[in-house]
């Protein structure tokens, strides 16, 4: 079998630790910029093997590899391509099956965690239904697209408009 997909070896692979040969896709190969044609020389299920195997010996190395991804990740995240990726991802996500579930129960779970907030933008939510409160554009920018900001959630009425980018803005000042 491997002989006879021998001749195509630019699209295969053949995995330094099992010997078999599969299609050089990320399907099979994890990527790494670092190795020849961007993928690892072990295929994925050798790879795991060699992770877990590592992860037993050493524990300290799961924690470290946690940790290394999630810093790698968050600084990939903030660059222009990061962003892109991290946006067509969460979309993805959120629009599969898992995605629904996990974002209804984080709902969930932001309502028990946050009741006198949640109640505030019920309250927005239905003067906005009723006319009693019309929504003004991001007092920033002017974007009609804005969302109601409380500063005290306990005058759920007393709102600031903003828009999705400052509104976040505006917590990461608090
Ligand atoms: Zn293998
Ligand atoms: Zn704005
Ligand atoms: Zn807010």
């Amino acid at each position: 079998m491997s002989k006879q997909i021998s001749h195509n070896a630019c699209n295969t692979r053949r995995c330094s630790v099992c010997g078999r040969v599969f299609p050089l896709t990320p399907e099979y190969f994890y990527r790494s910029k670092h190795k020849p044609k961007g993928f690892v020389y072990e295929c994925k299920e050798c790879r795991k093997q060699i992770q877990k195997q590592r992860e037993r010996e050493n524990p300290a190395y799961k924690e470290w590899r946690k940790r290394y991804s999630r810093e790698y990740w968050k600084k990939y995240y903030k660059t222009e391509k990061g962003k892109i990726v991290h946006y067509l991802a969460q979309k993805r996500y959120n629009n599969s099956d898992k995605g629904r579930v996990a974002l209804l129960k984080s709902r969930r779970k932001w309502r028990k965690n946050n009741p006198e907030k949640y109640a505030a933008h019920i309250i927005v939510t239905n003067a906005l239904a009723s006319g009693k409160f019309v929504r003004q554009p991001c007092e920033i920018c002017g974007n009609k697209n804005s969302q109601a900001h409380h500063e005290d959630y306990s005058k759920p009425l007393v709102v600031r408009w903003l828009c999705d980018k400052h509104h976040r803005e505006v917590h990461r000042h608090i």
